[in-house]
């Protein structure tokens, strides 16, 4: 498939979800930055305040989350409804103690006071009832719970309906990417799954329709040609700092695939491969599992797939994997649509992620990752997550927006005045400052990576043609 030159990029947005997601008790007035800063940098469409100025750079198109895909049952697709029944439910702020947005930063314009009410009037069983779907401590309950998780669903299901209609190449939706949510508990900042419920709905409705030669092969052009279609093949990338273990755990199998592949009855791949590339460390959250550790490349099911790293993965080994890891998995299994999680709590100076050496602007950087996603010419949303530096934070998905749309913009880009400016002291640039620590990751562990990935990825290529036979 030919990449095409001008993608049609969509931007999800809306007032209401960008107020909503300033409430989210990890990251209290992140998106508003996010948006004003990409809004300023006149990246969208429509919401251009000055249109005398209006030149012909390409912008994204801005569309706001369909709220009737974020109703309780669309939530129901994946969560349980106990859990999602104490999501929907009208409480009192309940405050946490530890507010990872609150110390160490100067004082901003934009940081508005938590609206925080402990939850002393509720009863102990309620507390226990909330501490049984881990609605306390690091997930607290906030007034716009219910608006907040409805409309953060509703943000990656619009995207994904957005590629499955053919109404855009590629979606940008930066309040998404809540990969730690369960089935019935909430986990690491994230209350709802929008990931697993936007790779849920692409299997269901993504199914591509295929040209059969006389031979069985696909894209056959000689006579007696007829239409099938097949499931799709999708994608789930997780670039964020922390493993993506509601996600991977959510498309987890116990399916065996031979290998090689027999040549009758070939057992059928899943629609969802999961791709993690994350920090693993003792104490790190989430705690390693079995799925976290460098996959095994004989495992009987190989869909579940994992990179962990030591601490301050520079851009280098980012590159090396991208290219000895990510591209020979991509290249075998194909994907028709790809969900890449671009949490930036693996950028330097981030007071959660703390181990990241990442870099925004160069080889291996998170823009250069960006570009080479684009270059595959799939159907690609791009969500958020992580991300606890908010500055770098708007500054990183502002640089991957402008990429996304082939603008022009680099380190020294300066920061345009708008409702944020005074937060990006003192350089009033994009720069993200890079990181001076000492990557950990020893080379040998990195190569011997990346050759089991090049054996992964020569299995999954016998099981997608296996399916096509
Ligand atoms: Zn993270």
């Amino acid at each position: 498939m030919t990449p095409p030159t001008t993608p049609r990029v969509s931007y999800i947005w809306s007032q209401e979800l960008q107020d909503v997601s300033d409430d989210l008790p990890s990251n209290i007035g992140r998106s508003s930055m996010v948006h004003g800063l990409i809004k300023a940098l006149e990246l969208l469409d429509e919401i251009i305040e000055d249109k005398a100025h209006i030149d012909n750079h390409p912008r994204a198109q801005v569309v706001a989350p369909d709220e009737d895909l974020g109703t309780g049952d669309c939530l129901l697709k994946y969560h349980d409804k106990e859990y999602i029944d104490a999501l929907s439910e009208q409480r009192p702020d309940s405050s946490p103690d530890y507010d990872p947005t609150a110390p160490q930063e100067p004082a901003s314009s934009s940081s508005r006071p938590a609206k925080r009410a402990r939850l002393d009037g509720s009863s102990a069983k309620e507390i226990q009832e909330l501490d049984g779907f881990n609605l306390t401590h690091d997930n607290p309950i906030f007034t716009t719970l219910p608006k907040y998780v409805s409309l953060v669903a509703a943000s990656t299901l619009t995207a994904c309906r957005l590629l499955l209609r053919d109404e855009a190449d590629f979606v940008l939706c930066w309040d998404g990417g809540r990969h730690h949510a369960k089935k019935s508990e909430a986990g690491g900042f994230c209350y709802v799954n929008d990931l697993v419920l936007g790779l849920l709905l692409l299997s269901k409705e993504g199914r591509i329709k295929m040209d059969y030669n006389s031979e069985g092969q696909e894209h056959g052009t000689n006579g007696n040609k007829r239409m099938k279609s097949r499931p799709p093949r999708i994608l789930y990338l997780d670039l964020d700092l922390h493993y993506s273990d509601g996600v991977s755990s959510a498309f987890h199998s116990t399916k065996v695939y031979p290998d090689p592949m027999p040549k009758q009855k070939p057992p059928k791949p899943p629609s969802v491969m999961t791709f993690s590339i994350h920090h693993l460390a003792p104490g790190f959250y989430p705690p390693a599992t079995p799925w976290s550790e460098l996959t095994n490349p004989w495992l009987p099911t190989p869909f579940s797939l994992a990179v962990p790293l030591r601490a301050y993965t520079s851009s280098k080994t980012y590159k090396t994997i991208w290219e000895g890891c990510v591209e020979p998995i991509v290249k075998s299994w194909d994907p028709d649509f790809i969900i890449v999680q671009l949490g930036s709590d693996g950028l330097p100076g981030d007071r959660v992620g703390q181990y990241g050496n990442w870099s925004v602007e160069g080889e291996g950087g998170m823009k250069w990752c960006i570009q080479q996603v684009k270059k595959w010419g799939k159907k690609t949303i791009i969500t958020g997550g992580g991300g606890y530096n908010h500055p770098n934070t708007a500054r990183a998905w502002a640089s991957v927006t402008a990429a996304v749309l082939d603008r022009p913009m680099n380190s020294e880009t300066p920061i345009p005045h708008h409702d944020h400016f005074e937060e990006y002291a003192h350089s009033f640039t994009m720069e993200v400052l890079e990181g001076h620590m000492d990557d950990e990751n020893d080379p040998e562990y990195i190569q011997g990576a990346c050759e089991d990935f090049e054996y992964i990825a020569t299995r999954v290529q016998d099981i997608v043609e296996s399916s096509l036979r």
